[in-house]
């Protein structure tokens, strides 16, 4: 039997992935031309797919770069002046936050600690901040920041600019985006597919900003900036050769989960971390890591368990079952990935494989 990877990304293909990957091949997809009229269709059709599944507003602008990593550099190249003011609680937060001093802007954070999350009413953002940066899936620790938090930090600092790392969540959030500037994902997480594509979803407001450095003299870098992204995607073409592959197969997968159903897909995602926290509750092997009902996971679950880790994980994966390791190497932990790529029959599956543990 083939295994089934509950790895939180690399993760679980989409279902649908194999068979669009033999198209794609029988079609030369890997072939063509990044001028053509077949590449501006499949990114046309990309872009008007990922619009609906997250309900974005058409002043959006939809970019391809190579990984959410990039965009980190991107955003703050292109989107700070000065300031920016990061809400770090985990490992990718904290990433997010030293590239900010590695470009010489003034990072300014606040922290909590690892398994703790943040709420609106007790955020304490300086003044001047130009770009507050949530990562509202804290992929190292299972801790995901609610989007009710996100919008209203934006109510309460209407100058700033709301980006949003998504990269282990999206698309199952459901965000309003008059209270989101930007928000960007990689596609080996929650989409399911190979690694290899990151996508910035950014509004009109940051692209001024940009403008705005620009005219200032202020470098905004050289490759995949904002504004020459902007032309780019007025036209549905990329600067440079894209990994037109992946974009062809982030399309199809798009539209999949469109037909399956966006609402359906949520519903599921909710009704698998529900069994699976329950479970984890109920548990005599495991405990559930974060806390806080409001700051739990339903993409990424992470549990202590009482006996070592590592051989559990070996165990689960002599029965089929790839679950991620903990993040936080101090720590007897493991992480569940659930993403729409894996059924809710194959989440029963592997509670009863882990319930056979002991
Ligand atoms: C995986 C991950 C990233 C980095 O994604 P890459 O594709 O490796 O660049 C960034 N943020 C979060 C929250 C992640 O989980």
């Amino acid at each position: 039997m083939k295994p089934i990877y509950f790895t939180p990304g690399p993760a679980a293909l989409y279902p649908t992935v194999e068979a669009h990957l033999h198209q794609a091949l029988r079609d030369n997809i890997p072939s063509i031309s990044h001028r053509s009229s077949q590449f501006r269709a499949i990114y046309q059709s990309a872009y008007e797919g990922l619009r609906e599944l997250l309900d974005l507003p058409t002043d959006m602008g939809v970019f391809f770069v190579g990984s959410a990593t990039e965009v980190w550099e991107r955003v703050l190249q292109n989107c700070v002046e000065q300031a920016s003011f990061h809400l770090v609680n985990g490992a990718f937060s904290r990433k997010f936050y030293e590239f900010a001093g590695l470009l010489q802007k003034q990072a300014h954070k606040q922290e909590a600690d690892f398994g703790k999350g943040f709420t609106a009413g007790e955020l304490h953002v300086p003044q001047g901040i130009e770009m507050i940066a949530f990562t509202q899936n804290e992929t190292s620790s299972g801790v995901a920041t609610s989007v009710e938090t996100i919008h209203d930090t934006k109510d309460a600092h209407l100058d700033s600019l709301i980006v949003v790392d998504a990269v282990s969540s999206a698309p199952y959030p459901i965000f309003d985006f008059a209270k989101v500037d930007s928000l960007f994902f990689s596609v080996q997480k929650a989409f399911g597919l190979p690694a290899g594509l990151g996508v910035w979803i950014a509004n009109e407001r940051c692209l001024a900003k940009a403008q705005a450095l620009e005219s200032k003299g202020i470098n905004t870098g050289a490759h995949h900036k904002l504004t020459n992204l902007w032309q780019f995607f007025k036209k549905f073409e990329t600067p440079a050769t894209p990994n037109v592959l992946s974009i062809y197969l982030l399309d199809k997968v798009v539209q999949d989960m469109l037909a399956y159903g966006k609402d359906k897909l949520r519903d599921e995602t909710d009704l698998k971390a529900i069994m699976l926290y329950d479970f984890l509750r109920e548990s005599e092997l495991f405990d559930v890591f974060v806390e806080n009902p409001e700051h739990q996971s339903n993409t990424v679950i992470v549990a202590n368990t009482r006996q070592p880790a590592s051989p559990i994980l070996k165990t689960l994966e002599e029965k089929g079952f790839i679950i991620g390791s903990g993040y936080d190497k101090s720590r007897e932990q493991i992480r569940i990935a659930n993403f729409p790529a894996t059924s809710v029959e194959q989440v029963e599956m592997l509670i009863d494989a882990m319930s056979e543990l002991s």
